[in-house]
This record gives structure tokens, C-alpha cells and sequence, in this order.
């Protein structure tokens, strides 16, 4: 049985890897000339670094159990690390429960009444009450508006933009829920995982398990068509050439799927229709010196040009980048914004800039290195009522199937989530290959 994998991501990788153990004939298809999406490396002060500040989290058991089973348990490294807030010009603590109850921007009861919001959403069975109202309408009827103009209103702006206020409290559950679950019993003390020498090792290590189990990855090879007749699949073309399998699964995002197949034919027209991502930017730099002791910074102000400053060597000791400092600041944004079409130079003058107001340590002098990496599907968008347009595994092309990030609901995506599209997707293929309907 052939598989042709349109895409060498966490999704791809997985299934590929799986299908491969189980004796299917598999051919992966990346048309980046690196392997791993999202989630990739790049050769970065000494070491490897992925593309995109990276942890895991002790809730993400799919890619936990993963790592074990490709024996690279001891390359997991588990650390608590601190968190901060930045809001009107300051820099808050925002780790532990005691830190928010000093978050003086909000009166003292919506302090406490924000603490609330993650013990309250942990223990919710039934997210589907969640469906029909948006973020922003369940957090004020609940909470009150100043927790949301203050707290979560900033930063669904700044992940979602104009798009904001459409975002589904199911995603913020998805979100918070597993966030609250990753931490150990009091919901006190979070710690986070991240794989020595970049998540890269454990993508280097399904491809090798792929190609030693018979299996083939082209890189820099895009898929241009999936091929099909009376609803079958029949292969694919990639680059003018014609490849035969007896199925194919697509990791891409839904607006990429529009290119390669008649999505009204497969049954999919309404979801790919409406199903809408943002893209992320992000500005890698190494420096002389650090900007304080937190690793990762929310900027809830909407006037910043990013949401996040990560210090990755505030996790990762320095001594692993040459005794460098590491930092990413990041933003997901519409790709049709300005700031995405913007030249790289102009891009880390503005993040400088800005870092420069809120962090008076920073100065451009100690920067060594920087890169801005620009990737267009990063962040699913989940409106109200998703459930209506979520895409499934399946469609009307026998022998076509999907596993891609806006599949993952309602927990937000993340790179243990990709794991599980790929552990799903080959259980369907096995099944109905089982039963015969290829
Ligand atoms: C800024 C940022 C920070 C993140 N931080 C974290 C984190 O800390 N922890 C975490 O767990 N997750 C994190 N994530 C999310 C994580 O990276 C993704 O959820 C995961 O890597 C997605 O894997 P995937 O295989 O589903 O999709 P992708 O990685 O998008 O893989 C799809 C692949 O398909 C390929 N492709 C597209 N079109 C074609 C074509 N025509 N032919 C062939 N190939 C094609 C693409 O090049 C890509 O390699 C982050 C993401 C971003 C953007």
C-alpha cells in the first residue's frame, strides 16, 4: 500500500513514521529544502535553534510519549521559568498565583477573580457550552471588562488583530485549560520541556526511522495537484511529474488545499471557504547581554508592533549559543498587514525600537546576530460555531485525507497536537484499508 504525505512538518513526520512502521510504502513531500515546518531549525550562534521560540508543555502527552519512544527521553530538558507582564509602561512578575495578586493595574478582587478564570475553566467537561459565544463576551459577562481591557483583551488583539473580538471562548479554553493542566497539583508550580539541541533532533529522528524503514522524503519538492479519478485518488504531481499512490495525506493549511484539488468535488468547500490563518513574524537575535530574568514576556499594549519577547537563554542556559544571549520577539499577524510585507532591515528597526521603550537595558550595540523569519500559516483563527466549518480527516475522495492545525480543536495548536493529527490520520487509513475501502 503506497502513501504519498503532502508536507514534512510534526504532522507529516508522525504519520510517515508510523505508516512506515506498520509496512505501508511511504513518500513524503516537503517543498521547503529543510524538513520540519514550524517547526525547523537553523544553524544559529553555535547551535541548533528552532525557528520559533519553542516549549512543551507536561500536558502535551502525545509528543511526550513520542520522545520516548525514539528514546530521546534524555534530551528532555523540564525547568520552571518566569513569566512577565507588560502593561502601561511597566514590567509585572506573572508566574505565580502570588505575582498576580500583586498585579496592581487591576483592582484587588478582579486580581483574584483572574486566578479564578483558570480554576474555573480546568475543570469544565463540557467545552461545547463555549461554542457560541466569543471570548471577549463570556470574559466580561463573567469577570467583568476591566480584566478583559486590561488582560486578555490586549492579547487576543495582538495574536488576532482586528479579528479579536470574533475569537471563540472555546479557544481561550482550549488554551487556558491546557495550560492549567501542565501544572502540578495547586496549579501553582508550571514547568516547561524543551529538547537539547533543538526540537530539530527529534525531526531528524522520524526521518531517519522513515528512510530506515524503507520510506522517502523529497525536500524542496512542492506539491502542485492531487490526482484523482471517480473520486480516488490516484497519486499526485509534484513539479511536472506524476506520482502513483493508492492514498495521499495533505498537512498544509485549507487555503493551500484550494490549489492542489476542486474542493467543492472533495466536500470541502465550505471549510476551506472559511477557514482563515494568520501568519507569525518573528526577530531572532544573540547579544552580549540579557534583559532581565524572564523568559517569556507578554506585551499587552496595543500600540506594540509585537506580543511576545521570549529570552530562550533564560531557559536554555547561554552557554549553549557560545555564552550568547538568545531572544525572539514575535508577532502573528494577517499576512496582507504592512508589517509583514515590510524588508527584514525595517522590520528589526521597529521591534528594536520598541524593545527599547519597554526595556531600557536593551541597547542595538550588544546585538551580535539577528534574522527575521516570516512564515504565512502559523495560527489557525476560531471564530464562533466553529465546530460548523472544522475540516475532517475524511472527504469525498476516497483515499485522500487531511491532518492539519486547523483540525485541532478546541485546544489551541501546538506541536503535541500535530503528533496526534499524525497518530489519528494512519489509524483511519489502517482501518479502512483493513476493511477494504481504498
Ligand atoms: C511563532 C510560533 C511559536 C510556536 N511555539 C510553539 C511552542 O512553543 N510549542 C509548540 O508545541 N508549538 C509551537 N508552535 C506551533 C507548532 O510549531 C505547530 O503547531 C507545528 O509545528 C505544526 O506542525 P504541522 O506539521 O501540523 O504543520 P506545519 O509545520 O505547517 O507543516 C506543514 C508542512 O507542509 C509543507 N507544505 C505546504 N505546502 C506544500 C506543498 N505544496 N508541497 C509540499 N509541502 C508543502 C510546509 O512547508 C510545511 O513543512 C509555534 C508556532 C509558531 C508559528
Amino acid at each position: 500500500m503506497r502513501i504519498g504525505i503532502v508536507g514534512a512538518g510534526i504532522a507529516g513526520l508522525t504519520a510517515g513514521y508510523r505508516l512506515a512502521k506498520n509496512g505501508y510504502e511511504v513518500t513524503i513531500f516537503e517543498k521547503d529544502t529543510k524538513i520540519g515546518g514550524l517547526a525547523k531549525s537553523f544553524d544559529f550562534s553555535g547551535n541548533k535553534l528552532d525557528c520559533f521560540y519553542r516549549h512543551i508543555f507536561k500536558s502535551d502527552i502525545d509528543i511526550i510519549r513520542l520522545i520516548d519512544e525514539l528514546n530521546l527521553t534524555n534530551d528532555l530538558i523540564w525547568k520552571q521559568v518566569k513569566m512577565g507582564f507588560y502593561y502601561m509602561g511597566k514590567t509585572y512578575n506573572f508566574t505565580t498565583p502570588i505575582d498576580l495578586l500583586l498585579f496592581t493595574p487591576l483592582p484587588f478582587f478582579d486580581r483574584i477573580k483572574l486566578g479564578l478564570i483558570s480554576l474555573f475553566l480546568k475543570d469544565v467537561k463540557d467545552w461545547k457550552q463555549f461554542e457560541k459565544i466569543t471570548a471577549k463576551e463570556w470574559i466580561i459577562k463573567n469577570f467583568g471588562s476591566k480584566i478583559y481591557d486590561i488582560v486578555w483583551g490586549p492579547l487576543l488583539t495582538q495574536k488576532f488583530a482586528e479579528k479579536a473580538d470574533k475569537i471563540s471562548m472555546t479557544w481561550l479554553y482550549g488554551r487556558i485549560a491546557a495550560r492549567f493542566k501542565s501544572r502540578g497539583s495547586g496549579g501553582i508550580k508550571e514547568v516547561l520541556g524543551y529538547l537539547k539541541g533543538s526540537f530539530q533532533k527529534l525531526i531528524d529522528t522520524l526521518a531517519d526511522e522513515i528512510k530506515n524503514s524503507g520510506g522517502k522524503i523529497y525536500s524542496g519538492l512542492a506539491v502542485n495537484k492531487i490526482n484523482y479519478e471517480n473520486k480516488k485518488v490516484k497519486g499526485l504531481t509534484a513539479a511536472g511529474k506524476n506520482y502513483d499512490f493508492d492514498g495521499v495525506i495533505v498537512t498544509c493549511a485549507p487555503a493551500l488545499i484550494k490549489t492542489m484539488i476542486d474542493v467543492k468535488e472533495a466536500g470541502i468547500e465550505k471549510s476551506v471557504n472559511a477557514i482563515d490563518y494568520h501568519g507569525s513574524v518573528a526577530l531572532v537575535f544573540s547579544s552580549k547581554k540579557s534583559l532581565g530574568d524572564i523568559y517569556w514576556l507578554n506585551v499587552a499594549d496595543k500600540q506594540s508592533p509585537f506580543v511576545a519577547v521570549v529570552e530562550h537563554t533564560n531557559f536554555i542556559t547561554r552557554e549553549n549559543y557560545n555564552g550568547n544571549v538568545i531572544i525572539y520577539i514575535g508577532k502573528y499577524l494577517s499576512i496582507e498587514e504592512e508589517l509583514y510585507k515590510l524588508p527584514d532591515l525595517e522590520i528589526k528597526n521597529r521591534f528594536f525600537s520598541y524593545l527599547k521603550n519597554i526595556n531600557p537595558l536593551f541597547d542595538e550595540k550588544d546585538v551580535i546576530e539577528w534574522v527575521v523569519i516570516k512564515e504565512p500559516w502559523t495560527q489557525p483563527i476560531v471564530p464562533v460555531n466553529y465546530s460548523d466549518i472544522k475540516m475532517d480527516y475524511k472527504c469525498d475522495i476516497k483515499g485522500l485525507y487531511f491532518a492539519n492545525m486547523s483540525m485541532i480543536y478546541p485546544e489551541d495548536r501546538g506541536m503535541s497536537y500535530s503528533v496526534k493529527l499524525g497518530n489519528e490520520v494512519i489509524e483511519i487509513i489502517k482501518n479502512d484499508f483493513e476493511k477494504g475501502d481504498f
